[in-house]
């Protein structure tokens, strides 16, 4: 089976389909989302049709739940809030149940998938160095947990035998018998590693490997649908940079 991972789209289509075609020219057969498929973006409503028919498996990101009130904005940012309160204008009736429906965290063939992290999903938290890792393999059993909510690909191993939790900056990570994994698969539609390409992953299990990628997109229609919204040019300007 070839596994897409995909998420923190955040409204951004033309990321989102750059995804989507690389990931069908790689033949994959299911496609997951590990939440945050609205806020920032222009695009919300076009966002989540497209990932509502590719997904199998989709959970709740933090600005997924704050769309629908099921979230306090107080601890966004000013321009995150802005982009909540807009977005939250734009949706529909049926998407803002479907959004409501979505749970925090999902399992599939061995693995777990949860927008922020598996020790407590809706405190919204971050799992960025190998201290925060160690915590969080203890509160799963499955042997990978996908993870966002960073925006920043990362990948922490743990050897089961050793008890030796580590970081790797790899892009291609072998999946071993004795090892279990936390993969944060990067953002499709905003990425702030300091690299703009649209950020995903794809997990093979014939080949035993899990694989980060990054494609390019159209920046500029992008950017230019955001300042066209009357979202703040901030939220165009950082995709240039990828910050
Ligand atoms: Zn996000």
């Amino acid at each position: 089976m070839r596994y897409g991972i995909i998420a923190d789209i955040h409204s951004n289509l033309e990321a989102l389909q750059s995804v989507l075609a690389a990931l069908r020219e790689r033949g994959v057969d299911e496609y997951i989302c590990a939440g945050d498929i609205v806020g920032y973006g222009a695009d919300p409503g076009a966002c989540i049709k497209k990932t509502r028919e590719v997904c199998q498996v989709i959970v709740a990101g933090n600005h997924d739940h704050a769309a629908v009130d099921l979230l306090d904005t107080e601890y966004f940012n000013p321009e995150a809030k802005k982009a909540v309160l807009w977005t939250r204008r734009q949706l529909s009736e049926e998407e803002k149940t479907f959004l409501k429906g979505l749970k925090p965290t999902a399992v599939r063939d061995g693995f777990l998938v949860v927008h922020s992290t598996p020790l407590v999903p809706k405190e919204w938290n971050y799992i960025n160095s190998t201290f925060d890792a160690y915590r969080n393999f203890k509160a799963f059993e499955e042997k990978i947990c996908f993870v966002g909510h960073s925006h920043s690909p990362m990948v922490f191993t743990l050897n089961t035998r050793e008890h030796l939790c580590e970081h790797t900056s790899d892009t291609k990570v072998p999946i071993f018998d004795e090892y279990r994994y936390i993969i944060n698969v990067g953002s499709v539609g905003q990425p702030r590693d300091g690299n703009p390409r649209a950020s995903f992953a794809v997990y093979d299990t014939s080949l035993k490997q899990v694989e980060i990628i990054r494609v390019e997109y159209d920046i500029k229609s992008a950017r230019r649908k955001i300042v066209a919204a009357g979202l703040p040019e901030g939220l165009s300007l950082r995709l240039v940079a990828g910050i």
